[in-house]
């Protein structure tokens, strides 16, 4: 008997997909989008050469027609998903950083998302110190009106790691942005990577067990991959995880999350064509089903000590 309370199947934590179902009581989706934003680490306000494992979609997955229209977007990326009925969609402004521009655009593009068909909220995906007092009242706003989630890139809590990724803010950004957002009740989701370069296991458990600790709602665990011909693998691609070591560290992740807290996802989404390395990545049904069976094996589940 699996004695994790949120859920219905034998996952040992927090799924997307259980807390959709029960939020919406039906199949919801997001939809990729494009607004056409950028970057202060990409812009050349802070740097012009982004964080290190930045991809070209400025950290999003690959959208059909990135350059078109939202409308054009949506389209395309609702046509994949035609199979299911009924569909609620949420709009995710993915790539870049999603609050980087003045109000009035912000408005303009966060209007038009919310005005696809059967859009029913929006996620929009942000950096720490791309929200201000300004940006903050805005969202309020937006959250008054709409199922809205903010996703902050964080990675790790470890600053001489960010300064090693060129991330060009560091933690006290991610505590301020987080403070400002809490304080009007928006839900916050955050990203943390695993396998940066030079970070042990103690480390990579911190970052989850202080995050842990935050009020967030909604966590996505990655790896970090290698792609070929990059400068970056050339510098940094022996540190990438061995498959073990990444379960472990994710189950004991997990342990360290409080319940409450929605796991997004667990692995990478590397481009196939190009991964480098670690190439068990590709295979996320056998690193999700590993993940499963340590949990089993450890008699364990999300949040088992994280009131420790
Ligand atoms: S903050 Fe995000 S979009 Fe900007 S450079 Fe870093 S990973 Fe890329």
């Amino acid at each position: 008997m699996n004695p994790f309370p949120y859920s219905d199947d034998n996952k040992r934590y927090h799924t997307y997909s259980y807390y959709l179902k029960h939020k919406y009581g039906c199949k919801v989706a997001r939809v990729t989008l494009n607004g056409g934003f950028t970057c202060p680490n990409r812009d050349g306000t802070l740097s012009t050469g982004g964080c290190l494992f930045c991809s070209e979609e400025g950290s999003g997955e690959q959208i059909a027609f990135p350059e078109k229209s939202l409308e054009i977007q949506f389209d395309a990326g609702t046509k994949k998903l035609s199979k299911w009925k009924n569909t609620k969609y949420l709009a995710y402004l993915q790539s870049f950083s999603g609050t980087y521009a003045d109000i009035d655009r912000l408005k303009t593009v966060y209007d038009k998302c919310l005005s696809l068909p059967n859009v029913y909220g929006l996620v929009i995906a942000t950096r720490a110190d791309c929200i201000d007092q300004a940006c903050c009242q805005l969202l309020a706003e937006y959250a008054d009106k709409t199922d809205l989630t903010i996703e902050l890139g964080l990675q790790t809590i470890h600053d001489k790691t960010n300064k090693i990724m060129n991330r060009c803010e560091g933690f006290s950004e991610f505590e301020r942005a987080v403070n400002l957002l809490k304080s009007v009740n928006i839900p916050i989701w955050t990203h943390l990577l695993n396998g940066l370069p030079y970070e042990t296991h103690d480390m990579m458990v911190e970052s989850a067990k202080v995050i842990g600790q935050m009020g967030i709602n909604g966590v996505k665990i990655h790896t970090l991959y290698y792609l070929k011909n990059t400068h970056f693998a050339e510098l940094y691609q022996n540190f990438a995880m061995d498959k073990d070591e990444y379960i472990n560290t994710v189950c004991d992740q997990l342990e360290v999350l409080p319940s409450e807290i929605v796991i997004g996802r667990l692995t990478g989404d590397a481009p196939r064509d190009k991964l480098l390395a670690p190439l068990w990545t590709s295979r996320k049904r056998l690193v999700l089903n590993a993940i499963d069976t340590e949990l089993v094996n450890r008699n364990s589940f999300q949040g088992k000590f994280a009131a420790l």
